[in-house]
């Protein structure tokens, strides 16, 4: 899960590249990106171009992709159950 608490949920190069190593390991990966200013929470998923894209990008931090939104889309694999019982867990060190 990703955070932009400044800006609209969308995914940085940053993103790109956390999220692609993610979705290699398990394709049904998605990343969930909580932007709080804008009321906006996205569920996206790399698109097997932004798989080979980014997989072979050799760049680091921020910078740009050549068209940056054939990388990925909306997780339409998504479905939202308001009655599911989920248990968040934070495993950060505190
Ligand atoms: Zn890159």
């Amino acid at each position: 899960m990703l955070t932009h608490p400044t800006q609209t949920a969308f995914l940085s190069s940053v993103d790109l590249h956390t999220h692609c190593a993610y979705q290699f390991m398990m394709s049904e990966a998605i990343a969930i990106v909580c932007a709080p200013k804008c009321e906006e929470t996205g569920y996206f998923t790399l698109t097997e171009h932004g798989l080979n894209f980014i997989s072979r990008c050799r760049e680091s931090g921020f910078h740009p992709h050549p068209n940056e939104k054939s990388l990925y889309t909306h997780a339409q694999h998504c479905k939202f159950e308001s009655t599911a019982d989920v248990k968040v867990i934070d495993l950060r060190a505190k």
